[in-house]
């Protein structure tokens, strides 16, 4: 074999790896290297914000409220029936953008975010991963499509609030801009002077990628289960784990 054929040989394992779906502890690792800033989605990668205090329930509780104040006719059945909070805040938002009903409705669910942060359960390995990631010299912030106000009151609990602060880029009263759109994520890296490139955004649902992909960020996927997993992969996720803990390992390397 000469020294050439050699070489594409290993151009072409060098190929393999960074496209194959079988090598993601590589590409997992790679992610991690070149991350200096390291962006947060909230629900889910830090925390089960309504682990114990159903999404679901407080969906409900907003539908209901609009029904009580006869505004039922603001929500389609299917709208009604999604079941997630910020999927019929958007609804309504689009009908009415930037009244005072949004307003008092995204007031409602902040409410109902603050009291969820007492029964949150913190995913396993995110605190020690967000320690160690600081202590080795990134950044870190939050980019969510929480309020910001529960983000700040979940890590002072548990003693990370120095870790981020004071980078939290959550809901604002703009509901147009919750993600997919990835005006939270370019607010974080225009506060933190970091090119997308050299950032790493976390997070485990679909208008989390879309977010990053638009604003030029690599993803890497967090799902706690399978459905997670398959809904990340089917919108074009490349590196999904299934826990926090080879990413703590990594970054510890
Ligand atoms: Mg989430």
């Amino acid at each position: 074999m000469t020294s050439e054929t050699k070489q594409t040989d290993a151009v072409t394992a060098e190929k393999r790896n960074e496209t194959g779906t079988d090598d993601e502890p590589n590409a997992l690792r790679r992610l991690i290297e070149d991350a200096r800033v390291v962006l947060w989605d909230f629900d889910g990668p830090v925390c089960r914000l309504f682990a114990g205090h159903s999404a679901e329930r407080v969906a409900n509780d907003l539908a209901s409220w609009l029904e009580s104040r006869g505004l039922h006719g603001l929500l389609t059945d299917t709208e009604r029936e999604s079941l997630d909070p910020h999927f019929l805040l958007r609804a309504v938002d689009r009908r009415h953008p930037g009244s005072d009903l949004v307003a008092e409705l995204e007031e409602r669910l902040t409410q109902e975010e603050l009291r969820a942060t007492a029964s949150a359960m913190p995913t396993p390995y995110a605190d020690p991963l967000i320690r160690t990631w600081t202590a080795v010299g990134s950044r870190l912030a939050v980019t969510t499509n929480n309020s910001p106000r529960v983000v700040r009151e979940y890590l002072a609990s548990r003693g990370l609030g120095a870790c981020f602060a004071p980078h939290i880029y959550g809901r604002t009263q703009e509901l147009s801009l919750l993600k997919p759109d990835p005006h939270c994520v370019n607010r974080a890296l225009n506060a933190m002077g970091a090119a997308p490139a050299t950032a790493l955004l976390i997070g485990d649902a679909p208008t989390d990628l879309l977010a990053a992909q638009a604003a030029g960020v690599p993803f890497l996927g967090y799902a706690r289960n399978e459905r997670k997993g398959k809904l990340l992969r089917d919108a074009g996720a490349t590196v999904v784990v299934d826990s926090l803990e080879p990413v703590l390992r990594s970054v510890r390397h």
